[in-house]
């Protein structure tokens, strides 16, 4: 059997490749003049709409109470398992509030899920994007990185109540 071989001849300006520089600059001149959707973070910051999915936060009511009731939903449901609730009794209406409430920011995949299953919307994905930890212990939140005044998340509260 015999095996054709293919072969094409280049032209003189191909085999110095002076069209494929020009195409390539042309359109490096066409992108300068395109809309930029790049920031120069982190001078730029970029601010998520209502939809976005940060990390989860904790909201805390205008008397400086969290919402949470300790019910453990958003434990149970989590996939990455990575809430741990601690429930305790209280004089308040409620009657049960977290004594200890953690997430483990490593853990956490931003799927939402807890947000979801809260009964009273005390769990809220944020439009916080920027975590860093230097060890395992400093990336396990706990109520004092967790509560964020309700005021800050109602645009997130009234995009769930929109969609629900
Ligand atoms: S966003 Fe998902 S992974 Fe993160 S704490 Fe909530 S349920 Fe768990
Ligand atoms: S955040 Fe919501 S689901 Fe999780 S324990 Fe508190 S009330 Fe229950």
């Amino acid at each position: 059997m015999s095996v054709k071989r293919r072969e094409k001849d280049l032209t003189l300006l191909e085999k110095i490749y002076i069209p494929e520089i020009v195409k390539g600059l042309s359109l490096t001149l066409k992108s300068m003049f395109k809309p930029k959707f790049t920031l120069k973070y982190p001078e730029e910051k970029f601010i998520p709409p209502a939809s976005y999915r940060g990390r989860p936060v904790l909201v805390q009511e205008k008397d400086g109470h969290e919402r949470c009731v300790a019910c453990g939903l958003c434990s149970r449901v989590c996939p990455s398992l990575a809430i741990e609730v601690q429930a305790a009794e209280t004089e308040l209406e409620k009657e049960r509030y977290p004594e200890k409430f953690e997430i483990n920011m490593i853990r956490c995949i931003f799927c939402g899920f807890c947000e979801e299953v809260c009964p009273e919307e005390a769990i809220v994905m944020s439009k916080d994007y920027e975590m860093a930890f230097t060890n395992r212990e400093e990336a396990i939140y706990g109520k004092d990185k967790l509560l964020v005044p309700v005021e800050q998340l109602q645009d997130r509260i009234d995009f769930l109540r929109k969609y629900k």
